[in-house]
């Protein structure tokens, strides 16, 4: 099957699956995993923080970090179309009493600054306290600009503000842009990083910051559930993906443009943006459901809808790429 779905459906390979077996753990509730804490100083290092903590998924790696920032009947600024407000189920909201102000995204996936200015609420008891800037990066599979990010960030400092980063895809913004993890990440207080998705594990994200975030985010994890035995077998799945599947990321980035290019010569179909490994695309609705059907038919799995979203992965080829153009072009040709 040719999946474009999501990144988070690959499966891990023959190596990688190897170096998990091979991994050496311990109890890292107790601490004691040495697979784990390789990871974590890793990722810290890499970003420019002083810690990192590992998590089973990025949905709790963030919701910890929120809740590290924020405490019950604070707010968090955050955008409309941003994963940890729109598709975490309002974990914020139902499970840290944390109210979200949402604001709306522009085009290249910021919050323009007067938006967030004008949203930081005066201390007053009649207010949430405004505690938190949450923005994430890629967003929608674009880079957020870096200009922004760094007068983003100033800003929310300057006015009391912890910030937070979703960087579940910041691996595809550091190589699509040719920043390193530590300029991306500068700014932020706290930043979350997915495994799972384009980096290809089975399970895992990271979260790093300062040791005094992290420690309370620590807390957190154990109250959620994310207190892992011996994890290394997971940590070394990510050890081995930051060896082997960073820089081919670029792959993903190019196959995605090659998927927009060639959707691009269908009349029928509309491309709407493309952006490291994602392509947004519009298609007649009436012909949303055949397509899915007629595709699903010829190997290719795909989530149809009126503006459909396609995304490039490291268990998906050029060829696949073209598999899958074509095969839109032939039903289009019927
Ligand atoms: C996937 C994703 C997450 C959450 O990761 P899970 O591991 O699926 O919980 C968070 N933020 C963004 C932007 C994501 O794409």
């Amino acid at each position: 099957m040719i999946d474009l779905r999501s990144d988070t459906v690959t499966r891990p390979s023959e190596a990688m699956l190897a170096a998990m077996t091979r991994a050496e753990t311990g109890d890292d509730v107790w601490g004691d995993d040495p697979t784990v804490l390789r990871l974590q100083a890793r990722m810290a290092q890499e970003a420019g923080k002083e810690a990192g903590l590992f998590f089973p998924s990025g949905t709790q790696s963030n919701l910890a970090a929120l809740m590290a920032h924020c405490a019950r009947g604070d707010e968090y600024i955050v955008g409309q179309a941003a994963h940890t407000y729109k598709y975490e189920g309002g974990g914020a909201a139902v499970l840290g009493s944390i109210q979200p102000q949402p604001l709306d995204n522009a085009e290249d996936g910021s919050i323009p600054l007067e938006r967030i200015a004008a949203a930081i609420k005066p201390l007053d008891d009649h207010f949430a306290r405004t505690r938190l800037l949450a923005l994430e990066n890629t967003i929608g599979g674009k880079v957020l600009p870096a200009d922004y990010v760094a007068k983003a960030t100033q800003l929310a400092h300057e006015r009391g503000l912890a910030t937070h980063l979703d960087g579940a895809r910041v691996y595809n913004a550091a190589v699509a842009s040719g920043q390193p993890l530590e300029a991306l990440a500068a700014g932020f207080d706290s930043v979350s990083i997915c495994f799972s998705k384009g980096l290809g594990t089975p399970v895992g994200s990271v979260l790093v910051g300062s040791r005094a975030l992290i420690d309370a985010a620590h807390r957190w994890r154990k109250v959620l559930g994310g207190g892992m035995r011996q994890s290394g077998v997971l940590a070394a799945a990510c050890l081995y993906a930051l060896d082997h599947n960073v820089a081919r990321l670029a792959d993903d980035h190019a196959n995605a443009g090659r998927l927009a290019a060639g959707l691009a010569q269908i009349d029928q179909v509309k491309v709407m943006s493309q952006a490291t490994n994602m392509v947004f695309v519009q298609f007649p609705q009436e012909h949303c459901a055949p397509l899915e059907a007629y595709l699903k038919e010829r190997g290719i799995l795909t989530q149809m809808l009126y503006a459909s979203r396609f995304v490039t992965h490291l268990d998906v080829t050029a060829a696949d790429i073209d598999t899958f153009v074509a095969a839109v072009k032939g039903y289009f040709a019927r």
